[in-house]
């Protein structure tokens, strides 16, 4: 009798091996700012972070109210319908309605999203085939480009510049490019420039879109979040926009809902059917509850957005006048919660950002971390309260340059 199951049972690694396409991912190159701040926490640093773009302020509560009575009802305790609700699509046609005149039919030109980054990354699946090229608005929300690349599409970046407005200039696209090119990805209210466009831009979209058949991408997440008044319009809004594009909405900003995953894309019937033929293969839809919860945001609506929008006003003008006083160099955003920062002369993006969290124990982005043509600028978020802001301004004045 022989015994050999020391050997036999010896647990073989296999050579395990990522997709080509985890590999073409772009570099992280946050890498040494999150070292970084990792130290400064060892230390003991009072640190504040105006790294992420994610709302301090709790969902308003008739909203957690109804997902809590949402959340007893057996029937929403069985898999939801991957397009979502009719209820919760019939609400975001009504909100978009309501409030951007615009009109949408709840059955097919809505889709549920869970959370708008969902439906964003998979418009490339049922969209791009390997080898075309989209068309991205750089520096930028990165998964419009991740989308591509997981796709083996090929990304051709349009810059944003203070020169552009930080709106792309669809005239300097290479006759070859806009002739191939298949989709085009848009953000405005802007992260993280905090951008606007107005009716004129879009309009040259849609124009340049039904020259070049191309399909459109609008990433609308910061419309309700606009400041001194001023209200950010949809990309539907304007004539022929239906006929050429899709918009990706979300609840997670609007109604400080990030951690819910509750969005919605609507528009072009043919591309919001695509979307939901992925999303049908692919997941099975989103909680019940927190569609009923978000259908009780949606109806609410300014009622409960208001609130917030004050905050981060008031927090908004607070940091600017602080970066000001202090001789740095920004506009005053018309929306979202993003404050982008000239880089003073003679610092790259990611030596400021350095400098400011070693020696205020401050954390912002380097705005080249969103793409090439973000050097020279730094991103702050408005996400800590008014008094922390202040510290930051003070802290920041007491950096060597
Ligand atoms: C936050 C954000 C989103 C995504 O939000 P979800 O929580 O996935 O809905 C999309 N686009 C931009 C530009 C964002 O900043």
């Amino acid at each position: 009798m022989r015994f050999c199951f020391t050997e036999r049972f010896l647990p073989l690694a296999i050579a395990i091996k990522k997709a080509r396409r985890i590999n073409e991912l772009p570099p992280y190159i946050f890498t040494e700012i999150d070292r970084k701040k990792r130290e400064a926490i060892a230390r003991g640093v009072d640190l504040i972070d105006l790294g992420v773009g994610d709302p301090d302020i709790p969902t308003p509560a008739p909203v957690v109210e109804k997902l809590v009575e949402a959340a007893s009802k057996p029937v929403n305790h069985r898999y939801p319908n991957s397009a979502g609700m009719i209820e919760f699509r019939q609400a975001v046609a009504a909100w978009y309605g309501r409030r951007f005149g615009v009109k949408l039919d709840a059955a097919s030109e809505v889709v549920s999203l869970i959370g708008s980054k969902e439906g964003i990354a998979n418009m490339a699946v049922a969209f791009v085939d390997p080898g075309e090229t989209v068309l991205v608005s750089t520096p930028c929300y990165p998964v419009y480009h991740i989308g591509t690349v997981f796709n083996g599409g090929k990304n051709y970046f349009l810059p944003l510049t203070k020169q552009n407005r930080f709106l792309p200039d669809l005239d300097a696209i290479p006759a070859d490019v806009a002739r191939q090119a298949k989709m085009l990805w848009i953000n405005y209210p802007n992260n993280p420039t905090a951008a606007v466009a107005e009716k004129d831009f879009f309009t040259r979209v849609v124009e340049f879109a039904e020259r070049h058949n191309i399909i459109v991408c609008h990433d609308a997440a910061y419309t309700e979040m606009g400041f001194d008044g001023y209200r950010p319009m949809s990309f539907l809004e304007v004539d022929g926009a239906r006929e050429v594009g899709i918009e990706f909405h979300s609840l997670s900003k609007t109604f400080n809902m990030t951690g819910w995953r509750v969005g919605m894309a609507v528009g072009n019937k043919e591309l919001v059917a695509g979307l939901a033929q992925v999303k049908s293969n692919v997941d099975s839809g989103i909680f019940q509850g927190v569609q009923e919860a978000a259908i009780e945001a949606l109806r609410l609506g300014d009622a409960i957005i208001e609130p917030s929008r004050k905050v981060f006003q008031e927090r908004r003008d607070i940091l600017v006048d602080g970066l000001r006083a202090a001789g740095f160099e920004c506009e005053k955003p018309r929306a979202t919660f993003y404050v982008w920062v000239s880089v003073p002369k003679g610092l790259t993006s990611a030596e400021f950002a350095t400098r400011v969290l070693e020696q205020a124990g401050v954390v912002i982005t380097p705005g080249n971390g969103f793409g090439a043509p973000g050097e020279g600028y730094v991103r702050f978020t408005l996400c800590v309260d008014k008094l922390r802001l202040k510290e930051v301004t003070d802290r920041i004045q007491r950096v060597k340059i």
